[in-house]
């Protein structure tokens, strides 16, 4: 698309910017960079005016769809609204122009901000040992893992070479347990589509670090034996990690470390309102029992009355990400939480509520395989002979960014839709609407869904494998 703004719109030496002029005394650059620096030929790129380029970048803008454009009900993902308010907060002079390497000194405030965030953290898990560091769900989790790992080294444990993870997973939660070095066995549901824990207590022994179960798990059921599947990990010695990705469906109901999770991740770009920014940055901080303190990663926030400071964990896995974090994800997930104070709970409970108006209201016309009360999310599937697949395109024509397809993997013709406590009952409603109609339509009618959309329907197999991102 660049491409075409070069061919059909650049003439040569047209120009819609101007530099500043360097600040050096040298003019003649050429004398002074090496030679293999510089540049043979012209770069390519587009000589326009300065209108032409904002109409350009403007126009694709508007062929994405997004959280700010439209209804994104994309399971697992919790695409909800990102309060502006954060942003204000977020762009504070004096926390968005802080340097990383700034001495803790002239850093308080932002310290005090990270300090506050662990607490926020560790009062909404349960769990004291909190990390800011990792940059997304999935570093979280391997951060978590490295810690279990280390724990065991440390005890002169050399046996655990297993990490169980349930078939709802998220494909994370193996990834994570092999990259750590770790075998990974996955381990089945009963038939509310919760861990299966009499498997369970079959596969647990002294070879087993951990299990990373999700909650409420990926099909949006609560796993509500967790304090029996800790009882069976505790008494062989292995620790229950919970992938907490969820957590907009537990805050103020349910508490993983009261319950016996010993380690879990967040995803602030999640549960906590921070934009999901195109695959990043994110933030995935963790959060652990006592006993896992000394291994957290370097470095830590601590208080010393009224001074903060960084400090290296004792047995430390080290640095997992450069400098602390994404800062501004943290700003911003402060902020959304001292805007809710004490009725971060009502979050919770409106995610839940509207998830169970979805199901209820689709129920009849759509297939739902677990019928139950859900939490922040429903699995549903097409009426008989529909695949989801036409349908989540159909949605495209509506207007809509389609919910999840095709996972969780242990449902057939899966889409899983998550509306987030964000949205007005009266976006719920056109959305619900549009499902009902597009059960309606006859399957044939639908197989050339997007017809209103800036693509047609794409060669998915190609689009996943040969992508150029690139023009
Ligand atoms: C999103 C998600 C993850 C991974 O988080 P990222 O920030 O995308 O790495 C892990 N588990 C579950 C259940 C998730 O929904």
């Amino acid at each position: 698309m660049l491409g075409n703004l070069i061919r059909d719109r650049g003439r040569e030496g047209r120009r819609g910017y101007t530099l500043p002029k360097p600040d050096t005394e040298t003019k003649d650059l050429e004398s002074i960079l090496p030679k293999k620096a510089l540049r043979r030929e012209k770069p390519k790129l587009a000589e326009v005016d300065e209108p032409t380029v904002i109409r350009h970048y403007t126009n694709l803008s508007r062929k994405n769809q997004g959280i700010d454009t439209t209804f994104y009900p994309l399971g697992s993902c919790t695409m909800k609204h990102n309060p502006r308010a954060n942003e204000t907060a977020a762009a504070v002079p004096g926390f968005a122009g802080l340097h990383p390497l700034q001495p803790e000194v002239q850093a308080q405030g932002a310290l005090r901000i990270m300090h506050e965030l662990q607490g926020f953290l560790a009062e909404v898990s349960g769990l004291p040992a909190v990390s800011l560091q990792p940059l997304a769900g999935a570093q979280g989790e391997l951060t978590s893992i490295l810690m279990v790992k280390k724990f065991f080294e440390d005890s002169g444990d050399d046996k655990r070479t297993t990490v169980l993870v349930p078939s709802t997973a998220h494909g994370t939660n193996p990834a994570t347990a092999s990259m750590a070095g770790f075998k990974s066995k996955e381990i089945g549901l009963d038939e509310h589509g919760c861990v299966d824990v009499d498997e369970l207590r079959s596969m647990v022994n002294e070879t087993t670090a951990a299990l990373m179960i999700t909650n409420p798990n990926t099909c949006g059921v609560f796993e509500h034996r967790i304090p029996e599947i800790a009882e069976v990990l505790h008494e062989c010695g292995a620790f229950l990690y919970m992938d907490g990705a969820n957590m907009n469906a537990n805050m103020g109901r349910f508490c993983p470390g009261s319950a016996g999770v010993d380690i879990m991740h967040f995803n602030l770009h999640k549960t906590f309102s921070t934009p999901h920014g195109g695959g990043g940055p994110g933030s995935g901080a963790i959060a652990g029992v006592e006993r896992l303190a000394p291994f957290l990663p370097d470095p830590a926030v601590e208080r010393d009355g009224e001074t903060y400071t960084f400090v290296r964990p004792e047995k430390s896995i080290g640095r997992v990400a450069g400098f602390h974090g994404n800062f501004g994800q943290l700003i911003r997930a402060w902020n959304y939480i001292r805007m809710h104070g004490p009725e971060l709970r009502d979050v919770t409970d409106m995610a839940v509520l509207n998830a169970n108006y979805v199901r209820a209201k689709l129920r009849g016309t759509y297939r739902i395989p677990y019928d139950e009360l859900c939490k922040h999310e429903v699995v549903v599937q097409p009426p008989e002979g529909m695949k989801a697949l036409d349908i989540a395109k159909g949605l495209i024509d509506h207007g809509y960014h389609p919910p999840t397809i095709y996972f969780p993997l242990v449902v057939k013709e899966a889409m899983l839709i998550e509306p987030t406590e964000t949205e007005s009952k009266e976006t719920i409603d056109d959305f619900i609407g549009a499902m009902l109609e597009l059960a309606e339509a006859k399957p044939e009618d639908l197989q050339e869904a997007p017809t209103h959309a800036p693509t047609r329907r794409l060669d998915e197999t190609r689009a996943a494998r040969n992508l150029k991102a690139r023009w």
